[in-house]
């Protein structure tokens, strides 16, 4: 007998067998109402399964369905069983992400306007008659036949107008219906939309669209590797994804693009809504700032294939769309694709899994890929091809850099901000009523040591990242391997004794250039600036509108965003992320010189870049300024390859937290003790450590990395000791599979 395999809503994740009342179509992914002990409750059917007939007693029936039809497609299923094996997460958690709270309460539903439709025109008797005996009434007759698809709120025609509309109805003028309105989350602040039409493409793009054409067009039944393009800051990626968005619903399929930040959402739609404009309507948004409402409204529009088109931030990998053609993930290097709460998926590789599934193409964007999705490319496993020209004719901005050794030598001790050099570079712009925007580099700040007479940053001795000061003991240490060292008096290769630790913040920037440019309007954006709603979105039209000089701001700057008068991009401090126990140090400081670099010179006028930096020979620095993408990955990959670090193993992270540090701390030695035990062959385990930041929010953590050429069998073992042990009640233990932080 089939019996529906249910998990039951709620934090408890109880799954049980219910029979299936005869009739009722209930299949894997519906929503169902079930009897749990003496009340109703609801649940996701996870599978049918076939229950023996001997059972020796009988399955309680569910109840009925809450939709007719599954709200989990069958593939979105497998992803999500994917995903909980994968990283080591419950089923339930993923159940959670693949249908929002907004789509599963039951008092949630569409928003239902009264609406007043014009059924037929008065012949002009009747017209005449009305206007003298109910001048209300031929008002309303007016404006219904005026408007836009001859209909109007009943709100809208004002207060008393029901009586008026009640007596036209009866007439058989008008009709009152409901209808559906949309709570379109990118409504407000949205100036008019301009339609526009899509670019001669230049020989590059029209190669790119040729291959992801090509994918799109294959059989069904054959396999599409994923597509890395790999096109250069402003080389035009985005045209190409429009014109192959429009040849996917050509084929009367759907598009999914992801984008890596909410912040960069509105103005994707504002792009794919300007090139759809025929069919405005069909672009929806899905990310994780939307209201209850406009989330159900844009989930529902979209299972329906009312929307077509997709734009999101990471959890829209998950939007619910038929017929899905093809998936476009931009900027897929960005380390925000990866969750940082369970499930801890990384969007861009359950994109990749998901496309596979679906048997659809997927393009994974950038101008600096990820060495993981490069390393694919190398291996066969993805397909590439290139844009290594900019779409507008203009070279690549030329990069200077500016050794800040010899800056601090001229401040005598003290920490150089501005060199004197990007100073009157800032000078010349705000002269000529050009813009500046200036970078500042705050990962890492003040956790390693770093001497600023020669830039000699103190590093383990065993694994080739820097090691991390701990202020409390005054001690520094490897966050890989544990080695500890003192802190040295003078710097071990200048003898220099100002070696100390150093840094300074975007608001210091601020002041100093608000004292040498007494002119200028200067801006700040970084995350604490930015908490007030549409704060960023605000700043970034004032620049847009030229009404500031300069721009000050953190990493947030350092992405997509496209302002044509700017000429010049200072980096104030380019190596400060390469200074952080991180294997991906030098990645991404790669990337966030290319990326930063890529916003100067966008428009008619060329583009300048100052690189200040201590190491000014380092690879990262020297790679991006020759703009070699190809020179930085062959050496940076050997350096991977050589200490295991991804893309040649998996590296996930064991973490412990509590208030009690010993706790924490015993905890974790706990489990580095029996995950030690009976180890199976291929994975090693580091030792348990302080986390680089040992206390944060009044709790004390202690991490352990763990690296293994095959993922499961990391996720398995761990989740084996985990299982074992009995974790202390105030200890919190996360696992994190393919981590980003260390
Ligand atoms: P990317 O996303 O690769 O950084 P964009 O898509 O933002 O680059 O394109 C940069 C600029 O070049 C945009 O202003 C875009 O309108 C323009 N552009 C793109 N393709 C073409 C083309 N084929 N011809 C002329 N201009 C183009
Ligand atoms: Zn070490």
């Amino acid at each position: 007998m089939p019996a529906a395999r249910v998990l039951i809503d709620g934090p408890s994740e109880l799954v049980f067998d219910y029979a299936i009342p005869e009739g009722l179509p209930v299949v894997a992914g519906c929503r169902v109402r079930i009897p749990l002990r003496n009340k109703t409750s609801q649940g996701t059917v996870l599978d049918i399964v076939e229950t023996p007939g001997d059972l020796g007693f009988s399955l309680r029936p569910l109840h009925s369905l809450t939709e007719p039809e599954p709200l989990i497609t069958p593939k979105l299923l497998e992803a999500g069983r994917w995903i909980a094996s994968y990283y080591g997460c419950s089923i339930e958690s993923v159940i959670r992400a693949l249908l929002p709270e907004a789509v599963r309460t039951e008092d949630n539903s569409a928003k239902i306007r009264k609406t007043v439709l014009l059924e037929k025109d008065p012949d002009p008797e009747l017209l005449a008659k009305i206007t003298k005996r109910a001048p209300k009434q031929a008002a309303i007759l007016a404006l219904l036949s005026h408007s836009a698809e001859r209909k109007i709120a009943l709100a809208d025609l004002g207060e008393g107008a029901s009586a008026s509309v009640k007596s036209l109805a009866k007439q058989g003028l008008v009709l009152v219906h409901d209808e559906e309105v949309r709570r379109d989350p990118e409504a407000d602040g949205i100036e008019e939309i301009v339609a526009d039409s899509p670019l001669p493409l230049n020989d590059e793009q029209h190669g790119a669209l040729e291959v992801i054409l090509s994918s799109l067009h294959l059989p069904d039944s054959e396999p599409r590797p994923p597509i890395l393009l790999h096109g250069v800051t402003g080389s035009g990626k985005t045209e190409v994804y429009l014109q192959a968005a429009r040849r996917t619903l050509d084929l009367g399929k759907t598009v999914l693009v992801l984008v890596p930040e909410i912040s960069l959402t509105p103005q994707t739609v504002r792009r794919f809504r300007a090139r759809f404009a025929d069919m405005q309507d069909q672009v929806a948004v899905l990310h994780s700032n939307l209201s209850q409402g406009e989330r159900f409204d844009e989930w529902h529009r979209i299972r329906k294939g009312k929307a077509r088109i997709v734009i999101g931030a990471r959890s829209a990998v998950f939007a619910p769309l038929p017929d899905l053609g093809l998936i476009l993930v931009d900027e897929e290097h960005e380390n925000s694709y990866k969750q940082d709460q369970v499930p801890r998926y990384h969007g861009r590789d359950v994109a990749v899994l998901r496309a596979s599934l679906e048997g659809c193409t997927i393009v994974l964007g950038s101008a600096t890929p990820s060495l993981e999705s490069f390393q694919n490319t190398l291996e066969g496993k993805y397909q590439i091809v290139r844009l290594l020209k900019r779409a507008d004719g203009q070279s690549l901005p030329l990069i200077r850099v500016l050794d800040m050794r010899l800056e601090s030598k001229k401040h005598k001790g003290g920490m150089a901000i501005l060199s004197d050099r990007l100073r009157v570079a800032l000078e010349q712009r705000i002269a000529k009523n050009e813009q500046s925007i200036l970078f500042l580099n705050r990962r890492g700040f003040a956790r390693s040591l770093q001497c600023p007479a020669c830039g000699y940053v103190c590093m383990c001795a065993h694994c080739s990242v820097p090691l991390t000061y701990h202020k409390e003991d005054e001690r520094l240490m490897c966050h890989i391997c544990g080695h500890q060292a003192v802190v040295p008096r003078k710097c071990p290769d200048c003898r220099d004794p100002a070696i100390h630790l150093q840094g300074f913040g975007t608001q210091k920037v601020e002041e100093v250039l608000a004292k040498v440019l007494p002119s200028a309007k200067i801006a700040r954006i970084d995350a604490d600036a930015m908490r007030k709603k549409n704060a960023l979105r605000d700043l970034l039209n004032a620049f847009q509108a030229r009404k500031i000089d300069v721009l000050v701001g953190t990493q947030m700057i350092a992405k997509g965003l496209h302002f044509p008068n700017v000429t010049l991009v200072g980096i104030l401090n380019a190596d400060i992320g390469l200074h952080v126990p991180d294997f991906r140090a030098g990645e991404r400081t790669f990337q966030l010189l290319t990326q930063v670099a890529g916003r100067a010179g966008r428009g008619e006028l060329e583009g300048e870049v100052i690189v200040q930096t201590f190491t000014p020979h380092s690879p990262s620095v020297q790679f991006a300024r020759h703009h070699d993408f190809d020179g930085f990955a062959e050496q940076e990959l050997e350096f991977r390859r050589q200490f295991e670090y991804p893309p040649f193993a998996h590296c996930a992270m064991l973490t412990s937290r509590s208030t009690h540090e010993r706790r924490a701390e015993f905890t974790l030695q706990t489990l580095h003790r029996r995950l030690t035990e009976d180890c199976p062959p291929g994975i090693i385990i580091g030792d348990p450590l302080p986390s680089p930041l040992v206390k944060t929010h009044g709790q004390f953590r202690f991490q352990l990395m763990l690296r293994s050429m095959k993922a499961r069998p990391l996720t398995r073992h761990v989740q084996g000791v985990l299982q074992k042990t009995t974790l202390p009640e105030d200890v919190t233990v996360v696992f994190d599979m393919d981590a980003w932080n260390f």
